[in-house]
């Protein structure tokens, strides 16, 4: 093994959103960053597959516009390819009852929908009176929502969300970790809808507008503050890209860490090169570990091996995304919306689909629809035993039912596949970041910086990022 680097001010394990934007800030306050990633490109589970004329995202299909991600977004230079969807794009539907629904949008379009029953209505109005909930341990999402709100809005709306977003299962995600704002508009105001409603109130009280943005198909598209919902021309891995691109030499691509040491105030890691490479070895005065939760406990192992087994306790079920192309007129239903998240009632396999094309038209020609269909999650991680044919064939019969799509041939974009998708705030999370952290406490040349550390979407691995190199320029 042979030590071919100049010690280090930080080395980042690990080239996902959250590394890449952690190291593009270090070396920004001109420190001595290196990034190694195993894979041969960067981006970790933001990818994107240009075939047939279409652009398929793997992982995120859109961002949130937050302050950080836009700042981001403008120091890696690449302002000018922002994408915002017309307003249409956003609307989300369910598939229940054999149909598409519009989710409401406001409290009146939650009294007249279709999607629940009148007892369903009046049970989920209940939490305007029931009193808070004064005692008892951690409750999980679904337990929450049937004790406010009753059974039907936990089957028909917060199931198909939490499996379609998330991946998870409301029966064993925490309400806590996973949705804190619930718990909290409770604990304040006693009731979710009181409390959804004086802050949404409380928002609209300001009414003045931000700069406005050009929406898709509106000329030149761009950034400002009305659409907090993005996503990249020519498709989403492009932020990654830039961000390796202004890394230069800094990035290191096809370089997993192996192991990691401790030499005094130093930290040293073995790097393996693909292709047959040599084996490195590296020093550096910090480490920032910015790979998911089951890769950081290999790697903390023997350093911390609490900290490894509270990170082993964070499952991340599969997710599998397919995306197919399909003739402009062959969906029955009207594409008008960000896309449909299925009831698990309903006897489709797919959890929901994202109308790419509905959103972003670059991402198909104008003749044709793109759509991504997600399967698996935790309620299905068998989906990772059937073959890619059979997944083809499961997302297209469904999307045939569900967008009453005639009998017509899809042409296969591109498909991806997550071992470990999206890391789950089960019950007890809290606990597990309480030990990580605790045990780390006595190690401050480790750094972890990941989409298991809170909220998991990139607009909030860039915050956590960005506050993270912070903390290290001091
Ligand atoms: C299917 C799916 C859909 C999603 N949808 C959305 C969405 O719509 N909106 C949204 O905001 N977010 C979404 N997310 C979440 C978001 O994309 C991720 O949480 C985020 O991109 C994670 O970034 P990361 O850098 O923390 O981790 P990752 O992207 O997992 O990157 C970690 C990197 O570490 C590397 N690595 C691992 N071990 C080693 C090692 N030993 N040595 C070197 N490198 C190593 C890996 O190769 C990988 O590149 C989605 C995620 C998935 C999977």
């Amino acid at each position: 093994m042979s030590t071919s680097f100049a010690p280090l001010d930080v080395a980042v394990v690990g080239g996902g959103i959250s590394g890449l934007t952690c190291a593009f800030h270090l070396k920004q306050a001109g420190k001595e960053v290196a990034v190694f990633e195993a894979q041969d490109a960067p981006g970790g589970c933001i990818r994107s597959i240009r075939a047939h004329e279409c652009i398929a995202d793997g992982g995120p299909q859109s961002f949130t516009l937050t302050p950080e991600l836009e700042r981001l977004i403008r120091e890696a230079g690449v302002e000018g390819s922002v994408l915002a969807p017309p307003a249409c794009g956003l609307r989300p539907y369910v598939f229940v009852r054999g149909r598409l629904i519009a989710v409401p949008s406001d409290p009146a379009e939650m009294l007249t929908t279709p999607l629940l029953s009148a007892h369903g209505k009046l049970r989920a109005l209940a939490d305007l009176v029931l009193p808070r909930r004064s005692a008892g341990g951690e409750e999980t999402v679904a337990a929450f929502v049937r004790r406010r709100a009753g059974e039907e809005i936990l089957e028909r709306v917060v199931t198909p969300y939490v499996g379609g977003i998330f991946a998870g299962d409301p029966e064993a995600l925490s309400v806590e970790a996973a949705f804190p704002r619930l718990v909290e508009l409770e604990r304040k105001h006693g009731s979710i809808i009181r409390g959804a409603l004086g802050s949404r109130w409380r928002r609209q009280k300001p009414a003045r507008a931000g700069p406005s943005v050009e929406k898709e198909g509106g000329g030149h598209p761009g950034m400002g503050r009305r659409t907090p919902t993005v996503a990249f021309r020519g498709g989403n891995d492009l932020l990654p890209r830039a961000l390796a691109t202004r890394l230069g030499p800094a990035i290191r691509l096809g370089a997993k860490v192996r192991a990691l040491w401790q030499r005094g105030e130093w930290m040293e890691a073995a790097v393996e090169a693909s292709q047959g490479r040599e084996r490195q070895r590296i020093v550096a005065r910090h480490i920032v570990i910015a790979t998911p939760a089951a890769q950081t406990a290999a790697l903390v192992e023997s350093l911390e091996p609490a900290a490894a087994e509270a990170l082993r306790g964070i499952p991340s079920p599969p997710v599998v995304q397919v995306a197919l192309a399909y003739p402009r007129e062959a969906p029955g239903v009207p594409l008008d919306g960000f896309g449909f998240l299925a009831a698990r009632t309903e006897g489709v396999r797919i959890l929901g689909c994202v109308w790419n094309s509905a959103m972003f038209a670059d991402r198909s020609p104008a003749d044709r629809v793109l759509l991504t269909a997600f399967l698996g999650g935790a309620l299905d991680p068998a989906i990772m035993d059937d073959d890619d044919d059979e997944i083809v064939r499961t997302a297209h019969r469904d999307l045939m039912r569900v967008l009453k799509i005639r009998d017509v041939a899809p042409v296969v974009v591109g498909g991806f596949r997550w071992q470990e998708a999206i890391p789950q705030s089960t019950r007890g999370h809290a606990a597990r970041l309480a030990t990580i952290e605790r045990c780390l406490r006595g190690l401050p040349q480790v750094r972890l910086c990941g989409n298991y550390l809170g909220n998991p979407s990139v607009a909030a691995c860039v915050e956590r990022a960005a506050a993270l190199a912070a903390t290290l320029v001091q």
